[in-house]
């Protein structure tokens, strides 16, 4: 399911406020991910029925 054209331009990392990148996510996620292109957060949002959950505590954190 793609997200609205536009709606990554208005969308910040929570956490540092990074621009925030959409991609495949990984096999037990619903498909799309939204990660944070900042260097040393880079956390991974999920998207729940084309929704970004743009929380810290549902982010997947990079190994
Ligand atoms: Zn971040």
């Amino acid at each position: 399911m793609a997200l609205e054209a536009g709606l990554l331009e208005i969308l910040a990392c929570p956490a540092c406020h990074s621009a925030l990148k959409e991609q495949d996510g990984a096999q037990d996620t619903e498909g799309t991910e939204l990660v944070c292109t900042g260097q040393e957060c880079a956390l991974a949002y999920p998207v729940r029925d084309g929704i970004p959950v743009l929380l810290v505590d549902e982010a997947r954190r990079p190994l």
